[in-house]
């Protein structure tokens, strides 16, 4: 790590990440892991795990050489086994477990650093977060085929929010029992403070007022919430 860490550093990116193999690393995260679960009481734990554009690096001593979809896979099943132990369960983004080349997902949203066969690695009671905030891609089916539950998650799209909720009711509808309940439903995903979310969820005018970028028109995840939820009491009515 630089002395001074600056956003985007010489790679482009903002991600740090640490070292898996490193002898003292697991008795720090295993310590954060436990202490977050126990302070909000849940069972269970979502460890992030994405946009990991750092590891297996050839400078490292100890993962420089090696396998980097089996050294993401080795971490996820040693955070998941940790927490197995107190009966809880890991939730990871699936985002390196996509091969970025093949589906043309890109390096952000899907893995263009080898990690990909990690999803055939780690162990099948893990939740996978598949985040998609502008296509409705369809990757679930492909999670929930590799035996994983899956969690679609949405942004600040309403549009592709719907068409992702109508996907999830599909593919429940035409799933095998084997497969129905891996599509394990959706998460609405919020990129800025709670407070700021719930303020405009209320109707609450905002202490510090930001003027919307030309970038942002059409985006909104209070909106894309709301417009998630209408649309799964839709397809309640209709479906059994
Ligand atoms: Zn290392």
């Amino acid at each position: 790590m630089p002395a001074k860490y600056e956003w985007p550093n010489p790679d482009g990116l903002y991600c740090k990440s640490y070292c898996p193999l490193h002898p003292e690393v697991h008795g720090i995260v295993f310590a954060i892991v436990d202490e977050l679960c126990d302070a909000f009481q849940t069972d269970a734990f979502h460890a992030g795990m994405d946009e990991v554009f750092y590891i297996g690096e050839d400078k490292c001593p100890r993962c420089g050489g090696r396998d980097k979809a089996a050294l993401f896979a080795d971490e996820v099943r040693t955070i998941a086994t940790h927490l197995r132990e107190k009966n809880r369960e890991l939730w990871i983004w699936g985002d390196r477990l996509i091969d970025g080349k093949v589906t043309g997902l890109g390096m952000w949203e899907a893995s263009m650093n080898n990690t990909a066969r990690a999803v055939d690695l780690i162990p099948k009671d893990v939740v996978i977060c598949d985040w998609h905030y502008e296509r409705p891609d369809l990757t679930a089916i492909y999670f929930a085929m590799k035996g994983l539950r899956v969690v679609t998650c949405p942004y600040n799209r309403p549009l592709v929010a719907e068409a992702q909720m109508a996907d999830l009711y599909t593919f429940r509808a035409h799933a095998t029992p084997e497969m129905k309940d891996k599509f394990y439903g959706a998460m609405q995903t919020v990129w800025s403070g709670a407070e700021r979310f719930l303020d405009s969820y209320y109707g609450v005018m905002p202490k510090t007022p930001s003027t919307p970028r030309p970038q942002d028109a059409g985006k909104d995840p209070v909106l894309t919430f709301k417009t998630m939820y209408k649309k799964i009491d839709e397809l309640k009515k209709t479906s059994n």
